[in-house]
């Protein structure tokens, strides 16, 4: 464990980030792009557009600031990114290609997902520290930071591709399995400012710990229970099930 607790906002801190996923999205995006497969439909290019207007979005600028005030404004950004990411990723109106995107990046801005602002309510989604980081260690800015030029490059040749007269092209994406021990959460907001959490259950045998089979394609998500049995009804969203899975 490396705890930083209390150090928020240095620079040096020892946080991992969990970019595997995003490494794998990096490639297959670039080579989509390589070949001419992918062509945004307009609502991708809704939520690419609206993630890029994050990664762009300046710091502000403070004269002789400390380095401190500095690291914040980062980390201030890269929440403003992670959170508009899992908007459009648990929107529902991405295609599976650019959900399988979104939500690579949503796992490797994670520690941004408390930091610097934490959720507002208490009941409002926690997703636990990152593995190997204790809980309240700072946010690794600069390794976040070094992640920007990347994803705003492969983001700015996406919407590039949403032409004048160019018909949109998706590719398909590949369905994928996990297996996770222990429960998921599902968060609602009954009311403005309000939230409410509920633990999946299965409706056959009621366990909630797993483990589960998770089976995902990018349009749904499908639960396997110990008890064999297998559903879809469970309300998650995906980042829900997303950002709780260990990264394989
Ligand atoms: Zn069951």
């Amino acid at each position: 464990m490396t705890g930083a607790h209390g150090e928020a906002g240095t620079a040096s801190s020892p946080l991992p980030l969990s970019t595997r996923a995003l490494a794998l999205e990096f490639g297959r995006t670039r080579r989509l792009l390589a070949s001419g497969e992918w062509h945004l439909s307009s609502t991708d290019a809704e939520a690419v557009a609206a993630v890029l207007a994050r990664l762009t979005a300046p710091l502000p600028a403070r004269r002789g600031a400390a380095e401190r005030t500095r690291a914040t404004d980062g980390d201030r950004r890269l929440q403003r990114i992670l959170r508009t990411t899992v908007h459009h990723l648990d929107a529902g109106a991405v295609s599976p290609t650019a959900a399988a995107l979104l939500a690579a990046v949503a796992r490797a801005l994670l520690p941004w997902h408390a930091a610097p602002n934490p959720p507002v309510a208490a009941a409002a989604p926690r997703y636990g520290p990152v593995p190997g980081a204790a809980e309240g260690a700072a946010p690794p800015t600069e390794a976040g930071e070094a992640l920007l030029p990347e994803l705003t490059s492969l983001f700015s040749a996406l919407l590039a591709t949403r032409a004048p007269g160019t018909a949109p092209l998706t590719p398909p994406v590949e369905s994928w399995q996990a297996r996770y021990t222990g429960r998921f959460r599902h968060y609602t907001r009954p009311a403005s400012g309000v939230w409410a959490a509920d633990t999946v259950a299965c409706p056959e045998c009621g366990g909630k710990d797993g483990p589960w089979t998770v089976t995902c394609d990018w349009r749904r998500v499908t639960l396997g229970c110990p008890c064999g049995t297998v559903y879809h009804r469970h309300g998650l969203s995906f980042s829900e099930m997303w950002l709780v899975l260990p990264e394989s």
